[in-house]
């Protein structure tokens, strides 16, 4: 754990007559942080933002370049824009921005089309890959929902089982009749970060390819895709990366495979000639590959300038900072909330821990809509959880306590076993 974030002896910051001690401390710990200037980077008010894990904040630098899109390179070049703004060349640029930020080298990661789509791509494609004899696709057995029904189908069409099997069982239950597993690396339910390292040498030693959905990871803390030898990755852009609502996702080949990867859906985009109009399908080579139709421009370009808000920033710092952010915010809710009222289901160890924290409480709904009501935004995820997610290019440790206090406050008001808002 990196130094900068334990409190300092004295930092010359006041200390004001009945101040809430987890407040002084905040305010310290804000002053030491090396990313705070980063949250002038995007546009915040007065409200405790805690659903970057769901939807991230507006990056300053998109409206103004996003004007420029549709002024000047849509309202005034036209079609021209395609070769003379960089348009068609966009899928492939801007998964290059992601890469670093994922661990992977340039020309693995092409960004298009929804996470959704590009989980059946990374499913159809891993099990055309796989050996002859494979028989079934292992499912993370909490994975977000998505994941589930797109790899049953894919499923279904490859001829091949689904076997859901909880992440920290694959090394156990893989066999040599599995073609791939398809895993959440963190819980969007829990927050609970999954070995990616770990289960993907388990899965190379059985030989099935290891397939990983980055949502809740990317942008959030190291991924490493490169280094721990990851097949196929997918990952959406409008959470930690703050690229916009329903901003494209990404789809990472490792380099040895892309020769191999068999698209189930080879659009025009893919084709290596797409201007030849031919009617024979012949593949792109490397991440084009991974391309179907004609990309959504303004999306991808807003997402695009979004990735400006990481110039300069590390991933290790972010992760620092993250960890430091929900230990503090677990911290000053054992501070602040009645006995008895939540309990985490986010793992307490930093190794299991994403970047948000989820307490188990009982009428959980009514819960959040208090707390939204009075400007702490998290989230309410069926049948009991609160949901904390923390950016930390944006949170800061005030923020944290200023949301824990409220938390104590609301459920201090609200009496013990309320029914939920919602079942
Ligand atoms: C957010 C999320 C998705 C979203 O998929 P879309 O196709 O973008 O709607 C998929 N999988 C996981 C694990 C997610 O967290």
């Amino acid at each position: 754990m990196s130094e900068t974030y334990r409190t300092p002896d004295s930092t010359g910051v006041p200390e004001s007559a009945g101040e809430r001690e987890q407040a002084v401390r905040a305010r310290q710990l804000d002053a030491a942080d090396p990313l705070a200037a980063i949250r002038d980077r995007f546009t915040l008010d007065d409200t405790v933002y805690l659903d970057g894990n769901s939807l991230g904040a507006l990056p300053r630098a998109v409206p103004g370049r996003i004007a420029e899109v549709i002024g000047r390179e849509w309202g005034e070049l036209r079609i021209r824009s395609w070769t003379e703004s960089g348009w068609w060349t966009a899928p492939e640029r801007v998964g290059d921005k992601i890469a670093p930020l994922i661990g992977a080298a340039p020309g693995r990661v092409v960004v298009g089309d929804s996470t959704s789509v590009n989980i059946f791509k990374a499913v159809v494609g891993g099990v055309r890959m796989a050996g002859k004899g494979c028989t079934e696709i292992l499912v993370d057995a909490a994975t977000f929902p998505t994941d589930g029904y797109i790899a049953r189908s894919a499923a279904r069409m490859t001829g091949l089982a689904v076997r859901p099997v909880e992440p920290a069982r694959i090394a156990d239950e893989v066999t040599e009749r599995t073609a791939l597993a398809l895993v959440n690396h963190v819980d969007y339910r829990t927050g609970e970060l999954n070995d990616l390292p770990g289960i993907t040498r388990a899965l190379h030693s059985a030989g099935a390819l290891a397939v990983w959905d980055l949502c809740h990871s990317a942008g959030a803390l190291p991924v490493g895709l490169d280094a721990h030898h990851v097949d196929l990755a997918v990952g959406c852009t409008y959470k930690y990366l703050n690229g916009g609502p329903g901003s494209p996702a990404y789809l990472y080949v490792r380099e040895s495979l892309q020769e191999r990867f068999e698209s189930p859906l080879p659009g025009w985009n893919s084709h290596a000639d797409p201007f030849a109009m031919d009617p024979a399908y012949t593949p792109a080579d490397g991440a084009v590959r991974g391309r179907v139709g004609t990309p959504d421009i303004l999306s991808l370009l807003a997402l695009e300038a979004a990735l400006e808000a990481w110039d300069g920033v590390a991933i290790e710092d972010v992760r620092a900072k993250s960890l430091a952010l929900t230990d503090f915010f677990l911290e000053c809710v054992g501070a602040y909330v009645p006995p008895g009222r939540v309990r985490s289901v986010t793992p307490a160890d930093h190794r299991r821990r994403g970047s948000q924290v989820s307490l188990a409480c009982s009428g959980a709904g009514a819960v959040m809509e208090e707390l939204i009501r009075r400007g702490v935004v998290g989230d309410f995820r069926r049948p009991d959880v609160l949901r904390f997610g923390f950016t930390p290019l944006y949170t800061s440790f005030a923020e944290a306590e200023r949301a824990a206090w409220t938390l104590g406050e609301v459920l201090g008001a609200l009496p013990e076993g309320e029914p939920g808002a919602a079942g």
